[in-house]
């Protein structure tokens, strides 16, 4: 894949790569998604953590701030990451389109989920940001991430929570968790508690590659 750092002075500094990413991004213009947004939503967090994780793209909220998981489905995220005495701020977290995906109906503009050939407009992003943080753990949130990062005929509710190696990455996925909050009843225990699983085996892996830091 042509580099997307051909542009960034040397390419060593990661904090450069992902900043001249970023501005990329910014003002980003390969697909039709790049009509509607009022921001792109690139990334928060550590970029010298072990461990990325990957949304699926912004929402209405993350669309208006310019940040990725804000609202509900950000909360969630927060409370998952406490489950485990992690933060927003000790990950990279990123999305694997950067612009808000949306359709109009009864007036309105509505979350959808973006378009293969979006992904794939958005996928050299996802890829330079993966080469600059270099992350030695992935966890995919939700099939669009799992099918861009681990396989395309990836399915979420019966491939998640198995480990997978991508180009020398640890790489799980579980489930996204605006999904996590449209279930109920049985199926919204049932959605938490593999979720909840499935983080402590990240965790399990992040407190290992940190151990390894520090040693
Ligand atoms: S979604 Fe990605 S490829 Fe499409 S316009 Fe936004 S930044 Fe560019």
């Amino acid at each position: 894949m042509e580099s997307l750092f051909d542009s960034a002075e040397g390419g060593e500094d990661r904090e450069r790569r992902l900043e001249e990413l970023a501005r990329q991004v910014s003002v980003c213009t390969k697909c039709d998604l790049a009509k509607s947004r009022t921001n792109t939503v690139f990334a928060t967090g550590d970029p010298y953590s072990p461990l990325m994780l990957v949304g699926e793209g912004p929402g209405e909220n993350e669309d208006a701030t310019g940040l990725p998981f804000v609202g509900r489905a950000g909360k969630l995220l927060d409370d998952i990451l406490a489950a485990v005495d992690l933060t927003r701020q000790q990950i990279y977290l990123t999305n694997v389109v950067k612009c808000r995906a949306a359709v109009e109906e009864g007036g309105r503009l509505k979350n959808r989920q973006p378009k293969t050939t979006e992904i794939r407009a958005c996928n050299p992003y996802l890829q330079g940001q993966i080469e600059a943080v270099k992350p030695e753990i992935i966890l995919c949130l939700g099939g669009p991430a799992a099918k861009t990062i681990i396989d395309k005929d990836f399915r979420i509710t019966k491939d998640r929570g198995t480990w997978y190696e991508r180009d020398g990455i640890k790489t799980m996925a579980t489930f996204h968790p605006a999904y996590v909050l449209r279930q109920r009843g049985d199926d919204l225990n049932n959605a938490k508690r593999l979720v909840w699983k499935d983080i402590q085996n990240v965790y399990a892996e992040y407190r290992k590659a940190m151990e390894a830091r520090e040693s």
